[in-house]
């Protein structure tokens, strides 16, 4: 989902950035951006618990003015969720350490730093994470600050300055003395103790990767193929042994359905929170380039109690956002990227990221059972339920064309999560059916799997969206079956 699905009794459940991704984002190639770096430093003393300090850093002074935005909207989030209101204290000094102007936009998320012949060296603010959670409901959406602990979301406590978007950034993290700090940047077990420092390939990047630290982050490396990373942090008793084993074989399966791996090391950040009001909402979770996000209820901790079904729940949670790294942080439609952080951007593709990437899972799952006839049951299973989310929509939805549903669900797919489970619901079934049929055509040859790994390879080649026209051209390339029939059926109302 927003890479993040609902878990609800069903829950749902998103690198080093390889050269060609970071074309695909469109960061600059040339050499120029290398002589000038912004060190971000992001700090957290005791001395103020509820406060983040950050501050940027020109590694040699920039001509002034320069623009400082906050996000007020994230990639995958499908909402506007602005967190300048918790940003405070904006200062500036040039190299002399002599203060600036700061003018902040009566309306935008926007500091003018500097007049017109001055230079600027540094820029620092405060974030109220305690003031960000309370206010936040969507608990997915905000960085935590416990007795302990300290979870950042990156883009929720870190500015950028127009125009730098793309140039390469360094992370300076430094917390309380003896505590761990790991950046999903380049995580490490075990972790630097109070301080670390990491590279981004840009802004995204950056703004994309969580940042863990305290003494009740339990963090571990799973072993096996790919780098697995877990960080937990839980109000009530858990098994991390198992979320770690069930991390590792959704991620495993999932980097089996898709052939490679678009990333160098995975991080799972764990979160089981006692709701801090009635009105707070949990189970959501959010696929980021190289990590996921997972901020849910105590209830919904792995125990020595937890059956199999919430087992296999909560393996199919992280196996759908571990596949969003793939759709859409690298396959995509109109509208997913280059992303703008100001303002949530309509996109008509939301039934392929959450629908496809949600199908992928589903088979990447099936695969990997015991016995085809097992993996047909649970995928039979996982498709029904996606049919009675669609007979349960109310006419109003069932009318509307995928695209409009999309659009609405640009701005509103958790918040009424009506429009996100049908988009995930007729994406998914749309992905279904293509798949029935190129595996009829082809005698079993080929299947949807072939035709997914096609249009990742497709986004990276052409360092560009795919229009929705544009998807059973590339389907065909890879498998000879013309899908366009099932796509133009699905993308009209009413639904059959
Ligand atoms: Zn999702």
């Amino acid at each position: 989902m927003r890479l993040a699905e609902k878990i609800t009794m069903p829950k749902a459940v998103g690198a080093a950035l390889p050269l060609l991704f970071l074309c695909s984002l469109g960061l600059p190639s040339g050499l120029a951006a290398l002589d000038q770096q912004l060190v971000y430093r992001v700090r957290y003393d005791l001395a103020t618990p509820s406060i983040i300090h950050v501050s940027l850093n020109f590694s040699a002074p920039a001509a002034a003015p320069v623009t400082l935005i906050m996000p007020r909207t994230v990639p995958g989030g499908y909402a506007q969720r602005p967190y300048d209101p918790f940003v405070a204290g904006v200062t500036a000094f040039n190299a002399a350490n002599t203060p600036l102007d700061v003018k902040r936009d009566e309306i935008g998320p926007r500091w003018k730093i500097g007049k017109s012949g001055e230079q600027v060296s540094r820029v620092a603010y405060d974030v109220d994470v305690t003031r960000m959670e309370r206010e936040i409901l969507s608990a997915v959406d905000s960085s935590k600050i416990r007795e302990g602990y300290v979870g950042l979301l990156g883009y929720s406590v870190l500015a950028f300055f127009e125009g730098w978007e793309n140039k390469p950034l360094r992370l300076e993290v430094s917390g309380p003395a003896d505590w761990p700090v790991l950046s999903t940047l380049a995580p490490r077990v075990p972790a630097d103790k109070s301080s670390l420092t990491a590279q981004a390939a840009g802004y995204y990047a950056l703004a994309d990767s969580p940042i863990l630290m305290g003494p009740k982050a339990q963090l571990r490396q799973i072993a096996g193929g790919v780098p697995l990373f877990l960080s937990v942090y839980a109000e009530c008793d858990d098994d991390v042994a198992q979320d770690g084993l069930l991390a590792r074989e959704a991620l495993d399966r999932v980097g089996a359905y898709f052939g490679k791996t678009p990333f160098s090391h995975y991080t799972v950040v764990l979160e089981y929170l006692r709701p801090l009001s009635p009105r707070h909402e949990y189970n959501f979770s959010m696929e980021h380039i190289e990590s996921g996000t997972f901020y849910l209820d105590t209830d919904h901790a792995i125990t020595a109690q937890t059956g199999d079904r919430n087992r296999a729940e909560q393996r199919f949670n992280f196996a759908h956002h571990i596949a969003h790294s793939w759709i859409p942080k690298r396959a995509y439609g109109v509208g997913y990227l280059p992303f703008h952080w100001e303002m949530a951007p309509i996109i008509d593709t939301i039934w392929f990221n959450e629908g496809f990437g949600r199908y992928a899972a589903i088979e990447a799952l099936a695969e990997a059972d015991l016995s085809q006839e097992e993996g047909r049951r649970s995928r039979g299973r996982a498709l029904d339920r996606l049919r009675g989310i669609l007979d349960d929509a109310p006419e109003f939805i069932r009318r509307m064309s995928l695209t409009d549903l999309s659009r609405e669900g640009s701005f509103l797919y958790s918040d009424d999560f009506r429009v996100g489970r049908n988009l995930f619901a007729r994406g998914a079934l749309m992905a279904a059916e293509m798949d029935d049929q190129i595996r009829a055509q082809t005698a079993g040859k080929k299947s949807l799997r072939d035709a997914l790994r096609h249009i990742v390879d497709w986004c990276d080649q052409n360092h560009r969206a795919f229009r929705t026209e544009e998807l059973p051209v590339i389907f065909r390339e890879a498998t000879g079956v013309d899908t366009s029939a099932i796509l133009d059926r699905w993308m009209q109302p009413p639904l059959r």
